[in-house]
């Protein structure tokens, strides 16, 4: 079995490595670190939650001991989806670093000019930032990336996602050409590819699972459901409830709106949980996630992108309460529980509208997930006899997809609630009952369609400029 001490780490960092108590490296950690010390370009592919963070921080700490930062001048650069992820990669360095004494800079959105330019000044051995967080402060003229020694471009696929590609080929053209680079991502699909092999010369490649296993720890089940907003939730506190090894949960949903929707009415059902969503400020959501981490909030609502790699050590649920539309999350999110060889459950709700990306999914990840009761035909009688004016309006139209929206084919005459079984406590709370008031907003606030591919929830400032009025 390798240890830490095969691996040609310095003391200073293995003490704090024993003294974070881990026992063995990780193998993205056993393949990745070596390779990072001989100064090689290395290129990780290795799920979420197998400790691609260490793969990278424990080398860079070794490297740095020898030289010393300047002014202005950082020597290394890790580049972050989210701020989140830049939060918990400063994190890392403050532990496996306490042994050292480096200046390391977080140069994330929502954190003062000021107070970060005194960082740089200082001169930085490490600097933490977004992108685009990164471009503002290189185009005000205070950050001089050429005595970048070692450059780091991690959740790769994520960045692709989230449009910051052009950001980075930008970066990567100011810092010096002789630089190390160590890229890592949790799936290796051929987009991905390309960007390493622009980045990257002559790189060790360390692949550990195939990019979409997710971990034979996880218990994963499909469970039926209608497909009304009322009607998932409903579904979702009846799976809640029906778990009795509950310790925490990740609630994943598709769309920013669903997210805050989903919250208020677990609230209001008396759920202790809190959310994630894009547009929250650094400090609640570090609020949030230290509540969540603490077990005073075990319930997480999150959009994939607010959730992205987050380290939430033990999470013992995932709950989708959408079925996500990129079956690559599907992988991301699963991948949140059944860490470290622990057990998980995940349980992903899906309507009939949803055959097509569960398809999707299970081809993905090469087998099929079973459904704990039912599919969601077995559930359909009603829901269908309801319907069959808009059904046949739809298939006049041309092949349409079936899209997770909901509410799209209701007929248009009848928000009859009344008519119908008795409503479920929380829309008989009042809450938003009518279809037509989703109508409305969805045609006011674009925010409640599924997640974009291009920019996500963190669409840069400067594009905002414009379209907010
Ligand atoms: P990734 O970036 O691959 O998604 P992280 O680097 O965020 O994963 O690590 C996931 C979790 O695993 C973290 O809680 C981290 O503290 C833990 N971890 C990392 N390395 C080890 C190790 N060698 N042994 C035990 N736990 C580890
Ligand atoms: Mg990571």
């Amino acid at each position: 079995m390798t240890s830490f001490s095969d691996l040609g780490l310095s003391p200073k960092v293995l003490s704090a490595v024993t003294e974070a108590g881990y026992s063995e490296p990780t193998p993205i950690q056993e393949g990745a670190i070596p390779h990072a010390l001989t100064r090689r370009d290395v290129c990780g592919i290795a799920q979420t939650g197998t400790g691609k963070t260490a793969s990278f921080v424990l080398p860079m700490l070794t490297l740095l001991e020898r030289g010393r930062a300047r002014a202005r001048m950082p020597r290394t650069l890790i580049l972050e989806p989210t701020r989140e992820l830049a939060a918990q990669v400063a994190e890392n360095f403050d532990k496996y670093g306490k042994n050292h004494k480096l200046n390391v800079a977080l140069l994330i959105g929502g954190v003062s000019f000021d107070e970060q330019d005194r960082k740089i000044e200082r001169g930085a051995d490490v600097l933490i930032a977004t992108p685009g967080r990164l471009l503002d402060h290189t185009e005000r003229g205070k950050l001089l990336m050429t005595g970048v020694e070692i450059l780091v471009i991690d959740e790769a696929d994520r960045m692709l996602d989230m449009g910051f590609i052009p950001d980075i080929e930008r970066i990567a053209k100011i810092i010096p050409f002789t630089r190390q680079t160590l890229f890592f991502s949790a799936t290796m699909p051929p987009e991905i590819q390309k960007l390493a092999d622009r980045f990257l010369q002559n790189p060790v490649r360390i692949e550990v699972a195939p990019p979409s296993s997710t971990a034979a720890t996880v218990e994963q089940k499909l469970v039926a459901s209608k497909g009304k907003d009322y009607e998932k939730r409903e579904t979702l506190r009846s799976i809640i409830n029906q778990q009795d090894d509950l310790k925490n949960a990740i609630i994943f949903c598709n769309r920013k709106k669903s997210v805050a929707d989903l919250l208020r009415s677990l609230q209001r059902h008396e759920y202790a949980c809190g959310a994630l969503h894009g547009d929250m400020d650094q400090h609640s959501r570090t609020t949030i996630l230290q509540n969540f981490r603490d077990g005073k909030l075990p319930l997480l609502v999150a959009s994939d992108v607010a959730a992205r790699g987050l380290d939430i050590p033990d999470v013992s649920h995932v709950f989708n309460y959408d079925v996500p539309i990129h079956a690559e999350d599907y992988v991301h999110r699963i991948g949140r529980t059944g860490r470290a060889g622990r057990k998980g459950k995940a349980f992903t709700i899906a309507t009939s509208k949803d055959t097509k990306f569960v398809d999707a999914i299970e081809k993905l990840i090469d087998r099929k997930i079973e459904w704990l009761d039912g599919t969601p035909s077995s559930l359909g009688a009603e829901d269908s006899s309801e319907k069959p004016e808009p059904r046949a309006r739809r298939s006049g139209k041309k092949q349409q997809a079936p899209s997770a929206a909901t509410g799209k084919d209701e007929p248009k005459a009848a928000p009859q609630q009344d008519n119908r079984a008795p409503r479920p406590k929380n829309t008989a709370n009042g809450s938003k009952p009518a279809n037509d008031d989703r109508r409305r907003s969805r045609r006011r606030d674009r925010d409640d369609e599924p997640t974009p591919v291009g920019f996500g929830d963190d669409i840069p400032a400067f594009m905002l400029i414009g379209a907010k009025n």
